[in-house]
């Protein structure tokens, strides 16, 4: 056995990062283990986050926003560009280039910080050990005082259909499609199906999503989520509600559907089918029978409320624990279970976890709905405020959608803020500084914003709970 560390965090995503990063910071000795390998077959830290995720996925948005902008929204500003093209080789060049920077970036971080980093399968055994399977075969083993399991998660695979990885693929085959395809499938209308789903849209694919619940982004406040809907069917986005897949079949001439839905059973061909139904907690070889571990009924590593799993010393973050698939929630799990175990002041505010889909409009929302408190029967109120009135958005020919801001009535403290249109991933931030603030609604109403910007629309969504926006009827 080599020497002994502090903490040993197994995968090295941002869950795992990040508490490998804070323990460092904090003076403790860490191992961090990752076994993921890059598309250039060389490993590479950052987690699905980093390689397959958040990253590379902003990166073809972007790139076909530019594009899509060239012909729907240039022509507004008296701009028009004749035969513009997308060459794929650089499209999808251009992301892998982020991507190598930022895990790279994380590889530097963890050399300037003195984390030794392992490459290879990590098992916890019994009494604190991890054992380390190299590519190769070979074994060594490694004990803490303190073990980090930060394994994240993986797409769930349909058992009808499933991933080839040319004609049915997950999140990393669509965001390395080399050619766009003449019809894309996509199999649910989530945050993946969606925003992946506008990439290849924009670049002219016809998109097809067969989604199985009844509502559009149930997740979401239904005002939002309409008119993200409304946009979305604008853009070309063929969203299918209630419609439930049973049948994907490989043929030479494409990928064959039979789902159903109100009207009966229907089919379907597309060139390629991108399958994105959620992910689960992915824990395959991390635990040997005897650690005492516990996973619950979806397979997700049980802890309580401080990421503890109940065995001495073991703590679990990220995908792999309850709570949202979020890369910004595992990395505070991540810092905070750093500190607790440093004897520090760890922090999560699961009540101000922001969410944010980044299409065009982006939506983005922290709190609570309208309908979650409906149903659990607290007296609110309501103030909203459409970005049609917004000077700056108006001026951006990005005039579309709204934010809305629901408060306590009685103690007017904000309880939810949910936002669609231009550059709301960014608005959200001071939303959640004051909700994390416990501020009320008045106080959002009392801070000067800039004119003319977007956050205008928070303010007056916020004056607006009063019944005395400026620049609507109230
Ligand atoms: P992961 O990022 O999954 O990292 C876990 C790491 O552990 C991996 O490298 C894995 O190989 C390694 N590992 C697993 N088991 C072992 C083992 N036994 N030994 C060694 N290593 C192991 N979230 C956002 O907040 N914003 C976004 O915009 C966003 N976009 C996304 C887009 C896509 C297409 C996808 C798929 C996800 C997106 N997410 C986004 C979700 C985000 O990627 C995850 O919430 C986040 O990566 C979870 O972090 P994690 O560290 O828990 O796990
Ligand atoms: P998701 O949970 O967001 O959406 C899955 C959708 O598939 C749901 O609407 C669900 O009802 C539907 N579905 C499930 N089974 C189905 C079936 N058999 N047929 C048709 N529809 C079905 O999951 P996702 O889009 O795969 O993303 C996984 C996770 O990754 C998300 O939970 C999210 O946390 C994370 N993520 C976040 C971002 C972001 O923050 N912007 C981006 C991408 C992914």
């Amino acid at each position: 056995m080599s020497d002994k560390f502090d903490v040993i965090v197994i995968g090295g995503g941002p869950a795992g990062y990040h508490a490998a990063i804070r323990a460092a910071q904090l003076g403790l000795k860490i191992a961090v283990i990752d076994a993921f390998v890059g598309k250039d077959g060389k490993a590479a830290l950052g987690g699905t986050c980093l390689n397959v995720g958040c990253i590379p996925s902003k990166a073809l948005l972007d790139s076909s926003k530019q594009f899509y902008n060239i012909a729907h929204n240039l022509p507004t500003h008296g701009i028009t560009v004749e035969n513009a093209k997308v060459d794929m080789a650089t499209f999808i060049g251009r992301k892998d280039k982020i991507v190598k920077q930022f895990t790279g970036g994380v590889d530097q971080l963890f050399k300037v910080n003195k984390i030794t980093s392992f490459f290879g399968t990590g098992k916890l055994l019994k009494g604190n050990q991890v054992e380390i399977t190299g590519n190769d075969g070979s074994k060594q083993t490694l004990a803490a005082t303190n073990v980090i399991l930060a394994s994240g998660s993986v797409p769930i695979e349909l058992p009808f259909a499933k991933f080839d990885g040319k004609n049915i693929i997950d999140n990393a085959g669509a965001l390395d499609i080399d050619k766009v395809p003449k019809t894309l499938g996509v199999i649910g209308a989530g945050v993946i199906g969606l925003e992946l789903g506008s990439v290849w849209n924009r670049l002219g694919a016809k998109v097809t999503i067969l989604e199985a619940l009844p509502d559009f982004i149930g997740t979401a406040d239904a005002d939002i989520a309409k008119v993200a809907q409304r946009e979305f069917k604008k853009q070309g986005l063929d969203i299918k509600l209630g419609a439930k897949l049973g049948k994907a079949e490989i043929k030479k001439d494409g990928v064959h559907l039979t789902y159903t839905d109100k009207d009966g059973e229907q089919s379907l061909v597309v060139e390629k089918l991108l399958v994105a139904v959620g992910r689960r907690a992915y824990t395959a070889g991390l635990l040997a029978d005897d650690t005492g571990v516990k996973l619950d009924e979806r397979g997700r590593i049980v802890v309580d409320e401080h990421c503890h799993t109940g065995v001495d010393g073991v703590w679990a973050v990220g995908d792999a624990v309850r709570g949202p698939m979020l890369a910004h929630k595992g990395f505070e799990e991540g810092m905070a279970v750093a500190e607790w175990i440093a004897g520090k002041a760890g922090h999560v505010n699961y009540d101000t976890i922001p969410w944010v889909i980044y299409t065009e409009p982006e939506i983005a929302w922290a709190g609570k709905t309208e309908q979650q408190l409906k149903d659990e029967g607290v007296p609110y109120k309501v103030g909203s405020f459409p970005f049609a009135a917004i000077g700056r958005a108006v001026a951006m020919n990005e005039a579309i959608g709204q934010v809305k801001m629901i408060a306590h009535a009685e103690t007017d403290r904000i309880l939810g803020v949910h936002m669609v249109g231009p550059g709301v991933s960014e608005l959200i931030a001071e939303c959640v500084v004051a909700m994390e603030f416990k501020g009320s609604a008045e106080d959002m109403a009392r801070i000067i914003h800039a004119h003319p910007t977007l956050s205008e629309a928070v303010h007056e969504a916020a004056l607006s709970v009063d019944k005395r926006a400026i620049h609507k009827g109230n």
